[in-house]
């Protein structure tokens, strides 16, 4: 797997639209503004792949990226609070509707800000991948906000908070110090293998 020969696919703005699955795919997943377009941009080395906002909240769409032997799905940013009840059940529609699919699942990164508790959404969701039996790991976003010593607080926290067992992988990332990326690779080459 070569990350630095990612390139930007397609855009779907309904489930309806997505392509059959033809390659094993790695999932992107988190709340609006998690630092998603951030770690893919950093993951593949390619500044503007993914497009980081300062004003979350943008429409809803599920993003597709094509690398060697697998594709990289970056799933619509979910829980920000100003958009229309349209939007969010867009939103809803996107993720569900692409988990319900008979898909080649063969990693789900679950985006969760290492500075915070979780969100409803992200304990939802985390608990959906769980329930389903779908391979996950849980990336640890904006670790360069925190101290070494906060940043095992919050991932212990994290740990017990999500119901994650001890050993659950669960990566500390920065994609501003690039803390944690090879690592993030390594478990996404290893899944994809
Ligand atoms: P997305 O909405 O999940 O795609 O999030 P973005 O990648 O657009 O990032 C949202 C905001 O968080 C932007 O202002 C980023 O510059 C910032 N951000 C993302 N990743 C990091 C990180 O690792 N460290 C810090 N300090 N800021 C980050």
């Amino acid at each position: 797997m070569n990350f630095n020969n990612v390139s930007f696919e397609r855009s779907f703005g309904t489930s309806a639209q997505l392509e059959p699955s033809t390659m094993p795919e790695v999932a992107f997943s988190g709340r609006s503004n998690v630092g998603k377009s951030s770690l893919l941009n950093k993951l593949f080395n390619r500044k503007g792949l993914a497009k980081v906002s300062q004003t979350p909240g943008k429409t809803a769409t599920i993003n597709f990226f094509a690398g060697d032997g697998a594709r990289f799905v970056d799933l619509p940013g979910y829980g920000y609070a100003k958009v229309s009840k349209s939007e969010k059940e867009r939103w809803s529609e996107l993720i569900e509707g692409y988990f319900n699919q008979d898909r080649d699942f063969a990693l789900v990164v679950a985006l969760v800000d290492i500075r915070h508790a979780a969100s409803d959404l992200d304990e939802n969701m985390i608990r959906f991948l769980r329930e389903a039996d779908l391979p996950f790991v849980v990336a640890l976003t904006k670790a360069d906000k925190l101290s070494r010593q906060q940043q095992n607080k919050q991932k212990a926290a994290l740990k017990r908070q999500l119901e994650l067992g001890q050993d659950a992988p669960m990566v500390v990332t920065s994609s501003a110090k690039g803390e944690g990326i090879d690592e993030l690779r390594r478990i996404i080459k290893e899944a994809v293998s």
